[in-house]
């Protein structure tokens, strides 16, 4: 059996209980070494195999998959926050179906929440936003035509940017091209729920210099939008007046 398991943002006790109890029974993990905290691999047995998959290529993580079948290992996909999100799981999940192997996803906790947690925020706020965009820069891999930047930014959305920290200045110029006014506040979180997490927060104009001066140039997520700012209206769901399924309001 293989499962594919979200390690979290960084913190190691940000894993889920039902990830954790998995590193402990494993006998192979083969997991993200560039983000994965290696604390977590503290609770694996002393005889589970370890790989370390970031010099590695699909088609030998695929052959560690093979093996681990053929001994009737449990094998464990340990990729950093969830999975789902920007984590190449399909092609390695689209191989093991052809393989005939059974598989199974556990979520992690993705940075896009630990960066929120950071900044004590919460993207989706009444009369700023109800939309969060969740995108990046094109780098290697390109942006699908109908998704570049600057159309994202005309939304004016609440919107998390990953894997752009080494591209702010052609992030900031898309979304100021896109609609963004200058002065949108926008964040920087590096390493969030590490301990050596940053936070800077700045307008969207001054991204790319503030970044530089930090030295912050890779794990980091862009936020950008109203969201970050002070001023929004009160939720209806708490709201004394609003009536729902579990409150008769008016009281
Ligand atoms: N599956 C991961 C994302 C992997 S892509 C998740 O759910 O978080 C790698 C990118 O994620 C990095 O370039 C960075 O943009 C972001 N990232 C990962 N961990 C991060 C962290 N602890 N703090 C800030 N950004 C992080």
């Amino acid at each position: 059996m293989i499962y594919f398991v979200g390690a979290g943002p960084g913190a190691a006790d940000l894993i889920t209980l039902r990830g954790k109890k998995l590193l402990e029974e494993a006998d192979q993990i083969i997991y993200a070494g560039s983000l994965v905290n290696p604390d977590l691999l503290g609770w694996a047995k002393s005889e589970c195999v370890l790989h370390n998959s970031a010099s590695m290529t699909l088609e030998e993580v695929t052959e560690c998959f093979i093996t681990g079948e053929q001994k009737h290992w449990l094998t464990l996909r340990l990729h950093t926050g969830d999975p789902s999100v920007y984590g190449a799981i399909r092609e390695q999940m689209d191989r093991l179906r052809t393989l005939g192997f059974n598989y199974e996803v556990v979520p992690g906790v993705s940075s896009l929440s630990a960066a929120a947690a950071a900044l004590r925020a919460e993207y989706t706020l009444p009369g700023v936003s109800q939309t969060l965009i969740v995108t990046r820069t094109a780098g290697r891999t390109a942006m699908p035509e109908k998704e570049d930047l600057a159309s994202l930014a005309a939304h004016q959305a609440s919107m998390a940017v990953f894997l752009s920290a080494g591209l702010l200045e052609t992030l900031q110029q898309e979304l100021l091209r896109g609609g963004y006014i200058p002065a949108t506040p926008a964040a920087i979180v590096y390493k969030a729920s590490w301990p050596d997490e940053k936070i800077i927060r700045c307008a969207l104009k001054d991204i790319a210099a503030r970044a530089a001066e930090a030295g912050i140039n890779r794990t980091a997520l862009v936020l950008v939008g109203g969201f970050l700012d002070r001023d929004y209206e009160r939720s209806k769901l708490y709201d004394p007046g609003f009536t729902h399924g579990y409150r008769q309001g008016g009281k």
